[in-house]
């Protein structure tokens, strides 16, 4: 596929499709969450949440399970129901880690399917409400499957969801180490509070000398550190989201 029409794709995931829902929050809402799972999401990023006394969302692919993903570990079945036992929200990240844009909309089905039945059968049941896209791509056809079956969706586009958004493709910041530099977290915390908004962050590894879509410990303690000097709430995404519906 040329990357024109890719680029096209992209731009009519984003478009069309549009699920529109109101996002208030009381004083502002912020959401954690780890994309794909790499072991040191739970074993470095779960202490510190524990500290600060927060819980999270794990978005997770069982066909990465016991595997490796950008030369990393990635989560087992040890670490999923670790995570998951200790509070944390475990929501899909398609089975196979597919692009919206490689497959079509029955595949993306299929394959949705597949992750449902092997998170139900490792954690007691668990259905997932909510869901992020692999790579951020989004496609309208799949969008359609999507919205369909969850209550959100999270990508990877920056920005305060705040006002109306779009719950089948919710704004997030990256906790990357090659897109942290760029923020002013205290002004987007700021911004989230004063907007009555829902900030959403997304990340992967948490390590001293991270992936680029990666963080040190330091940058996830200091993310936390600044949600709560500006006031907000932290919860998982799904929680978030159903504080908001009620
Ligand atoms: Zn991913």
């Amino acid at each position: 596929m040329s990357a024109f029409l890719d680029k096209m794709r992209r731009r009519g995931g984003r478009y069309l499709g549009v699920r529109p829902a109101p996002v208030r929050t009381q004083r502002g809402v912020f959401s954690l969450s780890f994309d794909d799972i790499p072991v040191t999401a739970w074993t470095e990023a779960g202490p510190i949440l524990e500290e600060h006394g927060v819980t999270a969302t794990y978005y997770v692919a069982g066909g990465l399970s016991g595997g490796q993903n950008l030369g990393l570990p990635q989560f087992t079945t040890d670490h999923l129901q670790g995570l998951f036992g200790a509070g944390h929200e475990v929501g899909c990240h398609t089975f196979g880690h597919t692009s919206a844009l490689a497959v079509s909309p029955e595949a993306y089905a299929a394959d949705l399917d597949r992750n449902a039945a092997w998170v139900a059968e490792r954690l007691a049941g668990h259905v997932m409400t909510t869901f992020a896209w692999p790579y951020g791509d989004v496609s309208v056809g799949a969008k359609a499957v999507v919205a369909d079956r969850f209550a959100l969706a999270r990508g990877v586009r920056d920005g305060v969801n705040a006002g109306s958004a779009d719950r089948a493709n919710l704004q997030a910041i990256g906790l990357e180490s090659r897109r942290l530099p760029g923020y002013d977290l205290e002004a987007l915390m700021t911004a989230t509070a004063a907007r009555k908004g829902w900030l959403i962050a997304y990340g992967h590894d948490v390590m001293d000398g991270p992936t680029p879509y990666g963080c040190t410990p330091d940058d996830l303690d200091r993310v936390i550190r600044s949600a709560k000097a500006a006031g907000l709430e932290i919860l998982p995404v799904g929680e978030a989201w159903r504080k908001m519906a009620a």
